[in-house]
């Protein structure tokens, strides 16, 4: 999709309007009722209000899915929601985070105010914990599918609203009495549910025992006679055994026969001339009577008007509750709302998130911050904290280096999904954030192969960054980790270097950008904004031991043989490795020193290179 499409949502109507169109239709199709939902206008996922997120980006951030079985997605590793629509709507805000500042402002607020006031925050949560899926209930009954459970369930919802909407609406926060306002408590609806549905409904409409006795006269008549039922059969049996001397006679009742006589093989000379056989059993026969009969008549009689009536008044209730649908559609998404902020501040309580605050300067600048995934899944107080300073003149682009396993993806994501996190109404895993609004992020993560559409590895690399280079603005955040390998060294690192410019210079979005190329880190010295960082590593004795620090400057040397010694590689391949590296590095200082050199030049031509800074060393990391 080009840029323009993401941001004008005007361009995606028709096509949206024939896709709802043609749903419509399938609906129609395939549901068969007369009760098809209504759809609102399309709204646009790529509007100007949301950060945009594509599927690369999702996927490779692990917003809502994690990439391999067994890991944690950002939206698992946070979620303390208690609702179902909770849950669901939570996925929308880490994948859509919205743009709109006055929204952030308002879910910064309300979860500030819960952070700060545990008791409303612990008093909404008793409230919405018990509350099944509004949202999917309320679709259910307006497609005419809702059992009597449903119904059922919809009122215990409803009964919790009046004290959600007072204890909301009494809150200092205005964010919060916000939602409470808007929340319509639908108090006919709940009282007509409470006075008709019995508690214990059932799933289904088949075998009664739906609405209270005290809801309709004829419902309490039948009833009583099927209960009378009970008494009237153990009064006759009773009588039967008196009157033919049969103590183990038994009437009982089966579907298909109905109600029967049931007498044992040894008591049959005893049966009177009046009972009729009706079925013969193993352990003896079945008989019925006139009395029987009538009696049996009358009851089946009575439990049918009772059934009849009752999906009647079910179809009814219904109804009613069907025509209330937007009311009940809003009441879900204000309760997934309150639901999502309370998650929030239960994160942030329990994790020390912090709020960030937002700036329209473009600077992104964060402290002591935290990989919110990473973090979880480490014992407490393990990882390493780092900071990081991002500013459009100074700092735009970071390049990153440093060994395998040093950190460099975790540093890259964890300042991504920090902003995902802010933009979506969450505080944020560090001491302290200073952001912008983005409204992208981008990444080039990881190699994979996409063989079944024709695509090798280079292929889905470089399409990707063509995809970036024509979509990132300078609102943008884009993350690329290792580009250019799966090609020649030369080829590769010409790429990612001219990459690395371009980004730089014509789209000036900000940029992390963690590279095994060592001669990219020249570019700190050609171009002003671009800074050199890298993960710090101490050598022990032979070991690599990783310090997870982002510092200044440039990691002078790979850790690669040591990091495949930590991974097992045997000792031999090890010490043959080390004595290639050794060959290359002498054939190659001449080569390297020239090419250094060359690449000067190039950016001075370029009218990249500042003569008055050449000599001096930047600060790498503008702190
Ligand atoms: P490669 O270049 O091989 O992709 P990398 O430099 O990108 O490696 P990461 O994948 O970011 O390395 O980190 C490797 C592991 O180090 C992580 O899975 C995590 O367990 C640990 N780690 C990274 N950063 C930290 C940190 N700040 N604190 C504690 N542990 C960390």
């Amino acid at each position: 999709t080009e840029r323009s499409d993401y941001f004008t949502p005007q361009a995606n109507v028709d096509a949206a309007a024939n896709a709802q169109a043609a749903l419509m239709l399938y609906l129609a199709e395939t549901q068969k009722t007369d009760s098809l939902p209504t759809f609102g206008e399309p709204l646009s996922l790529f509007s100007s209000a949301k950060m945009v997120l594509d599927s690369v980006t999702l996927a490779a951030l692990e917003i809502t899915r994690p990439a391999a079985e067994g890991g944690r997605s950002l939206a698992q590793t946070i979620d303390e929601t208690v609702t179902p629509m909770g849950r669901r709507l939570l996925r929308d805000w880490l994948s859509q985070p919205s743009r709109d500042a006055a929204t952030l402002e308002g879910r910064h607020n309300a979860v500030e105010s819960l952070v700060n006031g545990a008791e409303l925050a612990d008093c909404l949560r008793t409230l919405l914990k018990p509350m099944r899926d509004l949202e999917r209930l309320s679709t259910k009954t307006a497609l005419g599918l809702a059992m009597p459970r449903d119904l059922v369930a919809i009122r215990e919802v409803l009964l919790q609203l009046p004290e959600l909407r007072h204890r909301l609406i009494k809150s200092p926060c205005k964010a919060l009495a916000a939602i409470g306002g808007k929340i319509d408590p639908l108090i006919e609806l709940t009282a007509l549910l409470q006075e008709a549905l019995e508690d214990q409904a059932p799933g289904t409409f088949r075998d009664g025992g739906i609405f209270k006795s005290s809801f309709h006269p004829q419902i309490a008549e039948y009833r009583g006679l099927s209960q009378d039922a009970k008494g009237t059969i153990a009064a006759m049996e009773e009588r039967e055994r008196t009157r033919t001397g049969i103590s183990s006679l038994k009437i009982k009742f089966n579907r298909v026969f109905g109600y029967t006589i049931e007498i044992t093989n040894s008591y049959l000379a005893k049966v009177p001339s009046d009972y009729t056989r009706k079925q013969t059993i193993s352990t003896g026969e079945r008989f019925i009577t006139e009395e029987l009969k009538s009696f049996e008549e009358k009851v089946i009689s009575a439990d049918h008007r009772l059934k009849t009536i009752e999906e009647s008044l079910l179809l009814e209730t219904r109804r009613k509750v069907a025509e209330l649908t937007p009311i009940l559609s809003t009441n879900a998404r204000l309760i997934a709302e309150i639901d999502i902020l309370q998650g929030f501040a239960c994160t942030a309580r329990e994790r020390g998130y912090q709020r960030p605050r937002f700036n329209t300067q473009s600077l992104l600048a964060i402290e002591d911050g935290r990989h919110p995934v990473v973090e979880a899944l480490l014992p407490v107080g393990q990882f390493v904290p780092n900071s990081i300073r991002l500013c459009p003149e100074t700092s735009r682009t970071i390049i990153i280096t440093g060994p395998n396993m040093g950190g460099k993806s975790t540093i890259m994501r964890q300042v991504a999904l920090t902003c995902v996190l802010a933009q979506a109404g969450s505080f944020v895993p560090a001491a302290r954030a200073d952001l912008p609004i983005l409204d992208a992020i981008f990444t080039r993560i990881g190699s994979s192969d996409d063989l079944a559409r024709g695509r090798s590895t280079f292929m889905v690399e470089m399409t990707e960054v063509a995809r970036i280079l024509k979509t990132a603005t300078p609102q943008s955040l884009i993350l690329i980790d290792e580009i250019g390998r799966g090609t020649s060294t030369y080829d590769g690192l010409s790429l990612a270097w001219s990459l690395l410019e371009h980004l730089h210079n014509v789209v000036r979005a900000k940029t992390l950008f963690a590279t095994h190329f060592h001669e990219i880190t020249a570019l700190e010295m050609a171009l002003p904004g671009v800074k050199n960082a890298n993960v710090l590593v101490e050598k022990w004795k032979d070991e690599v031991v990783f310090l997870y620090k982002l510092g200044p400057g440039i990691c002078n040397r790979s850790y690669g043989i040591e990091v495949a010694k930590l991974a097992g590689l045997p000792s031999e391949v090890l010490v043959w490795a080390r004595d290639i590296q050794g060959l290359l590095e002498t054939q190659s200082q001449r080569g390297n020193k020239a090419r250094h050199t060359a690449l000067e030049q190039h950016a001075k031509q370029m009218g990249f290179f500042d003569e008055g800074e050449s000599s001096e060393s930047l600060t790498p990391l503008d702190s």
